[in-house]
């Protein structure tokens, strides 16, 4: 599981940032990608990355501005010319379907696989929940509707030691079951507890990847614990009453959200293009001073999520 920042700017496009789109890339989970907003210019960052786009199976849309959804009707013109079958799904606030669909009617676009909307018109709700994965979503604080998503993997269980098992000479088959189970079998006279024999249950993954927003408390909810939230940082630690004006958040104020909801990492991305590099390093330190497992990314990073006993960044 990893997160690609194909575009991390604010607003409008730059040279050095392009605006928001994010891929959580789900090859080995179920050899799909997920989208997270699809600004003006994704498709362009797509073909700079290894994603194929015929692997897009979920586009989720936080919300309605031009630098979050412009993108939209090339990237799924641009599947189709390239031969894409595969269903897909587009998930928003009420109103993407209307987009997209008179962005294509004018243009005279049809496409070559099932384009299915799912409007989100709940707060606090789940929205797609399959064996694998339970995404929720919650309302921010963004003047227009914003959501915010938070992605939750399912506990991967422990596979069951067969190279133990075999120097037991336990012959594989419907005794397997049982132990992988955790039940208690009779083999040869023995006791043998299939418990001692299945590894470590892994804890799933979670993800939060909040659309623009004030501070507000949806935000500590939807990132409760997470491995990683993503949240924008739009202006400066002195900029407070901006942020608040324009309904965005400061760098510290996404550390907050980070430091309240308690999550391992934090990724600050939507960074106006006011901020050159070294810049735009000042709102990764601002926000360290509150939160210091924090990092500012830029276009085409690719941020690895490991499980939770597995280390990492
Ligand atoms: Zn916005």
């Amino acid at each position: 599981m990893e997160i690609q920042f194909l575009g991390t700017g604010a607003g409008v496009p730059a040279k050095h940032r392009n605006v928001t789109g994010i891929a959580l890339k789900l090859l080995d989970e179920r050899n799909a990608v997920w989208l997270f907003d699809c600004g003006e210019g994704t498709q362009l960052q797509i073909l700079k990355s290894s994603i194929r786009p015929r692997k897009i199976e979920k586009i989720f849309i936080t919300h309605l501005h031009g630098d979050h959804i412009f993108g939209l009707p090339g990237l799924l013109s641009s599947r189709s010319f390239q031969g894409g079958t595969e269903p897909l799904e587009i998930y928003g606030p009420v109103g993407v379907a209307d987009f997209v669909k008179t962005s294509l009617r004018v243009s005279q676009s049809r496409l070559s696989y099932p384009l299915k909307f799912i409007e989100l018109t709940k707060e606090n709700d789940v929205i797609f929940k399959d064996k694998q994965f339970t995404v929720r979503c919650n309302i921010l604080d963004h003047g227009i509707t914003s959501f915010g998503y938070r992605i939750e993997e399912s506990a991967h269980e422990g596979e069951l030691q067969v190279e133990k098992l075999q120097a037991l000479g336990i012959p594989s088959g419907p005794l397997y079951g049982k132990l992988k189970r955790g039940e208690t079998i009779v083999f040869d006279g023995q006791e043998i507890n299939g418990q001692a024999f299945v590894g470590e249950r892994k804890p799933g993954r979670i993800v939060t990847i909040l659309g623009d927003t004030r501070k507000t408390k949806n935000s500590v909810t939807l990132a409760r614990r997470a491995d990683v939230l993503v949240h924008e940082s739009t202006f400066n630690k002195h900029e407070a009453k901006m942020a608040k004006a324009y309904f965005h958040s400061t760098s510290q104020q996404a550390a907050e959200v980070a430091k309240e909801a308690q999550v391992k990492q934090l990724i600050l991305t939507h960074i106006s293009a006011r901020y050159l590099t070294k810049e735009a390093y000042q709102l990764q330190e601002e926000a360290q001073e509150i939160f210091p497992n924090t990092k500012i990314v830029k276009d085409m990073d690719i941020i690895e999520i490991p499980f939770a006993n597995e280390g990492g960044a």
